[in-house]
Order: structure tokens, then C-alpha cells, then sequence
């Protein structure tokens, strides 16, 4: 038996090569796989991180935009806190700045990966099946790993929400705000943004700010903005003890969810409630001054969308007519692991789920032993801290932990 650079197995046999092997593989490079890789590497456990680095955010999300997340809860995490984007910056010589823009944070992300070396691999997983002990993958060219765990780090992609009424419009006349970058293309063009949530407002003051002619229509009957009550942030001990520094959720659900162990606890019912408060729809602050000359029509829905010639045309509810050239949905997304293309039928019914969240118990593990989850998937179990990048230090350890102990019975 063989020991690659980053100590996965391999083994031959006569004729054709009996499949690599590594302790875990962690699907996704985004910051929940980076992270978890790093804390299998430091724990000296044989783990495997798939995906090209940093994909959803440098090909899907908006040119130009902010993340909305502060500075302190945008760190990747590694054991030795070493690798924060404070680092980054540092090493890299990036003025640190906030809000920070998109592509500092690609940055950041693509230099944190250099820390797992040969461990991270970019290719695609095509298909996950279950190989008794652990679990068989088959990579985009064919190649097929053996690994004890896998990890899905896979992130929201597949999980776009278009709403039954756009379904009839071409993919290109209906996009959705996580389908591509390059805004320019809409420039002179006449864009319905749909929603008002970040995604929806922030892709409105991009397309205005290129010259696309912009309406946003909300069904909320008015927008809202995060941080209106700015000084309950500024008032030094007493701020600590309303707020984390992740920011995610009101006061003191804010405390509360930035403890997800502590949140799984909560009793579901009143726990959906905390995820749904914490993450209700609501632009960034610096993005009232971007919209002030934006037509934003709220307490109005789209009832039919339908295409004459070129143009889309929208009714809405009060009985007005819209003519343009594009929607583009700002309409969230919806959890269903049935939706990840390489995960076959067979392995998503047998993980127990509410509603296509996988149901995770204690070290992110589902009820398939040996798969777990980790990110927006585990927002339900472990709460709404999940959905963002701040959550990935809590999951990390928890996760290595767990595996950890679990590799120990395996072996
Ligand atoms: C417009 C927008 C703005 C946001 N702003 C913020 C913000 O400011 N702060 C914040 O904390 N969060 C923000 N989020 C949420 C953000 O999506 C998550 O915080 C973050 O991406 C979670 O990381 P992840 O690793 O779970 O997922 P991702 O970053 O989506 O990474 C998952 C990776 O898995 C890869 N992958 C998928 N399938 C496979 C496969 N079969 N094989 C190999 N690789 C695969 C994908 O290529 C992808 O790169 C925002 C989301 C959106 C849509």
C-alpha cells in the first residue's frame, strides 16, 4: 500500500487499479470545505478537499458587490486562528478595508487554501454511493476515491428559488441573482429586480450604477435596512452582551444563535422561528444611498409573466403592466438535498430530513453514518449562523472532533 503527499491510500492490484482511499472527503471548496480541510490536516487525519477553490463565489456571485457579513465574521477558519483574512491582507499587502469587496475575499479564500497543499483536489465529484464500510466517489474524469466519511460542503448552487409564476420565461430572459457576474450585459436594458433581500437590493444598485433602466418590486410593504439602530453596536461591554461579533440576527437571538451546539438544542418549532427571524429579508446600510434614485415599488406581486416579441411582460397585482427586458429573481433559495445532482436517489432517502434540510445530529452527522453536512444545509439543525461564513469555525471543530473519535472505532 501506497501513501500519497497528502497520506491517501492507494492500492494495486493485478489489472486495474484498485480505487485511492482516504479517511474523509469533503465535497465543496468553498470557505465550509477549505475550513474543515485545514482542521483534518492539523488533526493529521487523511482527508481529501474536492472542488476548485472559491467557485460559487467568483463565478456566481454579482461583479462588484460587498459582503454584507462584517470583517471579524468573513475569517475562514483554521485551529491556529493563522490564516484570518487579516493575514491575508498583511501578506498580500490589500489595504484592509470595509465593506469588503467581493474579490479581496476570493483572494483571501484562494491564498487560505495553499495551507492544504496535495489535500485539495479540483476536480468534480460526480456521484456518491455508499461502498459498505464508507462511501465510493466518482470524479469528473472517472477516477473513483474510497473514503470512510464524506463531508458535504456543497453550498446553496442548486438550491435557487424561482417562483411557479417566472417558470414560463427563458433562461434568459428570467436569471436568477446567483446565476453569473457579469452584470455589463444589462446595461441599457430595462431590469425588473424581484425581492428585497440583500441579493435583490445590492444586484439593483449594480445594474443601476451600469446603466441598465432598474424598477425593484417587493412584495414586503416596505424595505429594511440592517443596523438602523446602529448605536446599540457602539456602546463598547454592553453591545457584547446583545450582540456577537458575526452580527447575524437581532438583539440577543444574535448572542444566542452564535452558539450553534447550544441552538440544536432548542426545541424546533422555536428554533425555525430564531433561523427565520434571523435571516429575514433586509438590505445593507450602504446601499440606501446607491437606491435613492432607483423606482423601488413594494407591497406588490408579480401575478403573470409572460413574453411578447423580445420583451417580458409582467402583470402585478394591483392590475399594472410592466414591459422590460429581464427579470432578475432576488427570490432566495430553498434547501433540498434531493436537488444535488451527485448524490443518487437511493442515499437521500435513507437521510432523514425536514422538509430537504438533512436532519444532523451532534458533530454534523446525518443518519447515514459516516455523511455529514456542513453550511447552509445545517441551518435547520445547528441555526441560521450556518448559512454564513462566520459559522465555519463552530463546524469545523465540531465536525473534526467527531470524526475523529469515529475514525478511531472504524479502524
Ligand atoms: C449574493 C450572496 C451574498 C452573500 N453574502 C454573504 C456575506 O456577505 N457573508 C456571508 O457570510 N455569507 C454570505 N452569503 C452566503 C454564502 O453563500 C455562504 O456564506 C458561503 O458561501 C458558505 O460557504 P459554503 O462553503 O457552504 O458554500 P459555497 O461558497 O457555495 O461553496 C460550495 C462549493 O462547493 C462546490 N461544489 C458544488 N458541488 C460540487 C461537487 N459535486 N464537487 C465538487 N465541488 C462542488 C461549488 O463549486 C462551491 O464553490 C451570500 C450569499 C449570496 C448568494
Amino acid at each position: 500500500m501506497k501513501l500519497d503527499s497528502a497520506g491517501a491510500r492507494s492500492t494495486q492490484t493485478i489489472g486495474r487499479p484498485a480505487p485511492m482511499h482516504c479517511d474523509v472527503a469533503v465535497i465543496g471548496a468553498g470557505p465550509y470545505g477549505l475550513s474543515a480541510g485545514a482542521h483534518f490536516k492539523a488533526k493529521g487525519i487523511s482527508a481529501r478537499v474536492f472542488g476548485e477553490p472559491m467557485e460559487f463565489w467568483a463565478s456566481k456571485m454579482p461583479e462588484g458587490m460587498l459582503l454584507r457579513s462584517p470583517r471579524v465574521a468573513s475569517n475562514l477558519s483554521d485551529p491556529d486562528r493563522a490564516f484570518t483574512l487579516e493575514a491575508y491582507e498583511a501578506a498580500s499587502k490589500t489595504e484592509p478595508c470595509a465593506p469588503l469587496p467581493l474579490d479581496t475575499f476570493v483572494k483571501y479564500g484562494r491564498w487560505f487554501r495553499q495551507q492544504l497543499g496535495s489535500d485539495l483536489d479540483e476536480r468534480m465529484v460526480l456521484r456518491v454511493e455508499r461502498d459498505h464500510p464508507g462511501f465510493r466517489l466518482t470524479l469528473r474524469d472517472g477516477e473513483e476515491i474510497r473514503s470512510a466519511c464524506v463531508v458535504i460542503a456543497t453550498g446553496i448552487g442548486p438550491f435557487k428559488r424561482k417562483p411557479a409564476v417566472f417558470q414560463r420565461l427563458s433562461p434568459k430572459q428570467a436569471i436568477h441573482c446567483y446565476e453569473g457576474r457579469d452584470v455589463g450585459q444589462f446595461a441599457g436594458k430595462r431590469v425588473a429586480v424581484i425581492g428585497a433581500g440583500q441579493s435583490a437590493l445590492e444586484s439593483a444598485a449594480i445594474l443601476h450604477e451600469v446603466n441598465a433602466d432598474v424598477e425593484v418590486i417587493a412584495r414586503t410593504s416596505h424595505l429594511r435596512w440592517i443596523g438602523r439602530h446602529s448605536w446599540l453596536h457602539h456602546m463598547g461591554p454592553i453591545s457584547s452582551l446583545l450582540y456577537s461579533s458575526h452580527d447575524v440576527g437581532p438583539i440577543g437571538i444574535s448572542r444566542l444563535v452564535a452558539y450553534p451546539r447550544l441552538v440544536s438544542y432548542v426545541p424546533l418549532k422555536a428554533r425555525d422561528k430564531i433561523r427565520t427571524r434571523a435571516v429575514r429579508s433586509a438590505g445593507a446600510p450602504w446601499l440606501i444611498q446607491r437606491l435613492s434614485t432607483v423606482k423601488i415599488t413594494t407591497g406588490r406581486s408579480v401575478t403573470e409573466a409572460t413574453t411578447f416579441g423580445d420583451e417580458v411582460v409582467l402583470k402585478l397585482d394591483d392590475g399594472t403592466e410592466r414591459r422590460v427586458d429581464h427579470v432578475l429573481l432576488g427570490t432566495g433559495y430553498q434547501v433540498d438535498i434531493s436537488r444535488y445532482d451527485f448524490l443518487p436517489q437511493e442515499l437521500t432517502r435513507d437521510i432523514e430530513q425536514f422538509d430537504g434540510y438533512p436532519k444532523l445530529a451532534g458533530g454534523f452527522r446525518s443518519s447515514v453514518p459516516g455523511l455529514h453536512f456542513v453550511g447552509a444545509t445545517a441551518a435547520r439543525s445547528f441555526g441560521p449562523l450556518l448559512y454564513f461564513v462566520a459559522g465555519t469555525e463552530s463546524a469545523s471543530r465540531e465536525l473534526v472532533a467527531h470524526v475523529s473519535r469515529s475514525l478511531r472505532k472504524y479502524r
